[in-house]
């Protein structure tokens, strides 16, 4: 190989290289809100410590172009305040779904049945939120095979306890 192509190739090589180092993805999603159960228009979804941000459409979806790829700190700023979420832009398109405001008890619809903390549902137990006058739940709560949660009053309360430790979530 000459000396011309030699640094050719190698220019190539580092072009290459720079490519695969600076690639980029797009990321969107909508925004939902549990409160008013539908989707927020003019919300504003951020990446923290960067330019990159974008405003919800009247169906509360957002997008955002050109993003390197890496862990980010997305903020999302709406009518019930400000929610924080841990992103991973790691491919060309991340679609990400934004329950808002956040609820750690009910995140996804899904309850939880494994507690966070020592991550067993052993001592997990459920809680009874409501009027209970049935005999067979207030024996279950005697037994302490359930908790009688009074009545719920937000739309985020946990529905679990771990008797383990002590937790309600
Ligand atoms: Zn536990």
């Amino acid at each position: 190989m000459d000396k011309t192509l030699k640094t050719i190739f190698i220019i190539f090589l580092i072009l290459t290289s720079l490519k695969g180092l600076s690639q980029t993805g797009i990321l969107n999603g909508k925004v939902y809100s549990w409160l008013m159960d539908e989707y927020l228009d003019s919300t504003s979804v951020k990446i923290q410590h960067t330019n990159f941000k974008s405003i919800t459409d009247k169906n509360g979806f957002f997008e955002i172009n050109g993003i390197p790829f890496g862990k980010y700190t997305l903020v999302i700023n709406g009518y019930d305040g400000i929610l924080v979420k841990e992103i991973n832009i790691n491919q060309e398109l991340t679609e990400i779904q934004i329950k808002y405001p956040y609820c750690e008890y009910t995140s996804d619809y899904k309850i939880k049945t494994n507690c966070p903390i020592c991550n067993k549902k052993d001592k997990v137990i459920p809680i009874y939120y409501g009027l209970i006058d049935d005999k067979e739940s207030l024996k279950k709560a005697k037994r302490g095979k359930i908790i009688l949660g009074g009545c719920i009053v937000s739309f985020c309360d946990p529905n679990w306890y771990c008797k383990r430790d002590k937790k309600y979530y």
